[in-house]
């Protein structure tokens, strides 16, 4: 069976040498691999210039477990968290924040519309009571991106804390801890570091991890526990998902070989122009405007056609050899195509000639085209 290209934002396409790191088993005592962990830790803290202020806490669990953690552990039980929302994983803060118990209030814009930072001090003018604000970086429903910079710095003039959602952009796009003030970060092991999915990690600042002992209402996920023992020991506090941290620190040494967070970008930059170019050429529109489009992923109006179904769509796309993803938007009919991943423009450009044969098929006609024949 040949391997279809997942041009999905995780799990995504990893490399044969990153698959291949896996193949030897570990042991969770064993001195080898905690020193595998600590060059993980280290070389994430490094990615945004972290080492001085934050602690790298990893975390068993996909990507949500950690934000879960991240805002359990910092966010006290009397605190309260503005969440800033356009798209579903920005609901997603939001609920966890409700299923934690913690008082929350939301402030939601179109899911074409970035937060900004002049809403973020209206808001935080409005109420004191806020304690922290969450925000998610890259919001991959879209494939918008949130200005963090400026939203970080508003929030830290009114004196409050930020939590990011960072996940589909940390490793791609640029974010230094020396200028973006932040309590907690967070991202994970299969996104834009091209490792697999099983671990997500967060970057918690040193002071506020701190004073966090005795927030979480939960065991497994308390970031001050999982950090205090792994200081202690070396060692992960429960079973390590030991393959996926030596698949992750493969996966780092060949994006430090790559030539690290620019060329990283600079590469998904390429396959996201190749995306939106070959797919303008067939005549399917993106959703998003190019200055708030993230090269992460990219969100498709579907083709207006009664014989368009995504089911049979993806199929006839998979058949072809890339694997897509529905659209994640509530009012409009849309895919996405994702572009990070080890992909190239090459392969991009295969993928639209995929999505081109398999509409052809089903004799949707292209706009740019005409019905087929
Ligand atoms: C992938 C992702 C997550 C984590 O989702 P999981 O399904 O738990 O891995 C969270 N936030 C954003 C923005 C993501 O892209």
């Amino acid at each position: 069976m040949t391997t279809p290209i997942l041009l999905t934002p995780g799990p995504l396409t990893t490399s044969a040498r990153t698959r291949q790191a896996m193949l030897l088993d570990w042991g969770s005592w064993d001195e080898r691999f905690n020193q595998l962990t600590a060059s993980v830790c280290e070389q994430l803290l490094a990615i945004i210039d972290g080492a001085h202020s934050h602690h790298c806490v990893p975390l068993q669990g996909s990507g949500t477990f950690a934000v879960e953690a991240a805002i359990g552990t910092l966010v006290p039980r009397d605190g309260k968290v503005l969440v800033l929302i356009n798209g579903a994983y920005g609901k997603r803060l939001a609920k966890i924040c409700e299923v934690l118990g913690r008082d929350f209030s939301t402030f939601e814009t179109a899911e074409d519309a970035p937060t900004t930072a002049a809403d973020v001090d209206r808001l935080l003018h409005a109420d004191q009571a806020i304690t922290h604000v969450a925000l998610i970086h890259c919001e991959t429903s879209t494939g918008i991106l949130n200005p963090l910079a400026q939203i970080a710095r508003v929030v830290k003039q009114h004196g409050k804390r930020l939590i990011v959602d960072a996940m589909s952009s940390f490793g791609a796009l640029p974010i230094d801890a020396r200028e973006v003030p932040f309590d907690a970060l967070i991202a994970a092991s299969g996104k834009c570091l091209e490792g697999v999915p099983g671990m997500g990690f967060v970057f918690a600042d040193k002071q506020a991890l701190a004073a966090a002992e005795g927030n979480c209402h939960s065991l497994a996920l308390d970031l001050f526990d999982q950090h205090a023992y792994m200081a202690r020991t070396g060692q992960w506090r429960f079973t390590p998902p030991t393959h996926v941290v030596a698949a992750l620190h493969e996966a780092l040494l060949q994006y430090a070989e790559e030539g690290g967070l620019h060329a990283r970008h600079q590469r998904y930059a390429r396959n996201c122009q190749a995306l939106l170019q070959g797919m303008a050429d067939l005549g399917l529109r993106s959703f998003l405007p190019a200055a708030i489009q993230a090269p992460i992923i990219v969100t498709f109006h579907a083709p207006q056609d009664s014989r368009y179904r995504f089911k049979d769509f993806y199929e006839r796309v998979k058949a072809r050899g890339f694997i897509l993803y529905p659209g994640k938007l509530t009012q409009v009919d849309t895919f996405r195509v994702g572009c990070i991943g080890d992909v190239d423009q090459a392969q991009m450009r295969a993928a639209v000639t995929a999505i081109a044969d398999a509409l052809h098929a089903m004799h949707i006609p292209l706009p740019s085209i005409g019905t087929p024949a």
